[in-house]
C-alpha cells in the first residue's frame, strides 16, 4: 500500500512558517500533484514526505505505516530532482545500480533490474555513457530509472521538467504519466506550472503561502475555485 496521508503538517525555518497546517490524502495509485506559486512551500512538503526534512508539527503515513520520524532510507520512496542529482563520475549503468549496491542487492537481481528500467525508459544505448554526455531530457530518463531499479512504492517528482526546453517539457509529461499507470505507483508531483497541473493530477492541490487553499479533481477546482486565490491561479472562467 502507497497511499500518503499527512496531517497538521507544520514547518518553520527560523521565524519563517513555511507550512501551517498542511493535510494532504492521496490514494493508492493516484498521481498527486501540488501546485502554487514559487515559494508557497512545496518543496518543502516534498522534502519531508521525502524525510530529507523533519517536521515541528504533524504526522505522515505512507499505507498504515507513521514514517514521520523515519530516515529517508526507511521510508521506501524515490524521488526525482529538478537537478537529477546524477553522480558525474559514474556511467548511467552505474548510477542506476548504485542504490541497488548500497542495499547488497544480488548482482543478478541488479541486471534484472537493470534491464527492466532501459527497456521502458529506451536506456540501453546509454549505458555506458557519462551524465556530461547526455542531454537534459536523457539525464531526467536516467534520474527516472534511478527511482524504478528501487522499485519504491511511492514516487516524489519536484519540477522534473523545469530545465528541459519547451517541445521536450510535453514530451517527458506524458512519458512521466504513462511510467506512474505501467508501474501502478503513487505518486506525488511539484509544479508552479497550471497546465501541467491540469493534465497530469488524478488529484490537485492548490497551495499559496503554506496552506492548501483547495483539494479534488482538478477539473472540479476549476470549475468551482473555492476561493479568489484558486480562482486566479489556475484561471478559472468568472
Ligand atoms: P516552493 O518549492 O513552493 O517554491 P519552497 O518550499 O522551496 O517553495 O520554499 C518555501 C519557503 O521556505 C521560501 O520562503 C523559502 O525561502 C523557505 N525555505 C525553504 N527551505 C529553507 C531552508 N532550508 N532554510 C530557510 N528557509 C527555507
Ligand atoms: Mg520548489
Amino acid at each position: 500500500m502507497a497511499s500518503v496521508k499527512v496531517t497538521g503538517l507544520n514547518k518553520r525555518f527560523g521565524d519563517t512558517h513555511v507550512l501551517k497546517g498542511v493535510s494532504v490524502e492521496v490514494p493508492d495509485g493516484a498521481f498527486a500533484v501540488l501546485v502554487g506559486p514559487s515559494g508557497c512551500g512545496k518543496s518543502t512538503l516534498l522534502r519531508l514526505l521525502a524525510g530529507l526534512e523533519e517536521a515541528d508539527e504533524g504526522h505522515i503515513f505512507l499505507g498504515d505505516r507513521d514514517v514521520t520520524r523515519l530516515e529517508p532510507r526507511e521510508r521506501d520512496i524515490a524521488m526525482v530532482f529538478q537537478s537529477y542529482a546524477l553522480y558525474p563520475h559514474l556511467t548511467v549503468r552505474e548510477n542506476l545500480a548504485f542504490g541497488l549496491k548500497l542495499r547488497k542487492t544480488p548482482a543478478a537481481e541488479i541486471d534484472k533490474r537493470l534491464g527492466e528500467a532501459s527497456e521502458m525508459l529506451g536506456l540501453g544505448p546509454l549505458l555506458d555513457r557519462y551524465p556530461k554526455a547526455l542531454s537534459g531530457g536523457q539525464r531526467q530518463r536516467v534520474a527516472m530509472g534511478r527511482a524504478i531499479v528501487r522499485r519504491a512504492q511511492l514516487f516524489l517528482f519536484d519540477e522534473p521538467l523545469s530545465n528541459l526546453d519547451a517541445a521536450l517539457r510535453a514530451q517527458v509529461r506524458v512519458d512521466i504519466r504513462k511510467l506512474h499507470d505501467r508501474l501502478g505507483a503513487t505518486s506525488v508531483y511539484v509544479t508552479h506550472d497550471q497546465v501541467e497541473a491540469m493534465t497530469l493530477a488524478d488529484v490537485l492541490f492548490v497551495l499559496n503561502k503554506g496552506v492548501v487553499e483547495q483539494a479534488g479533481p482538478p477539473l472540479e477546482i476549476y470549475a468551482h475555485p473555492r476561493t479568489k486565490f484558486v480562482a486566479g491561479f489556475l484561471g478559472s472562467p468568472a
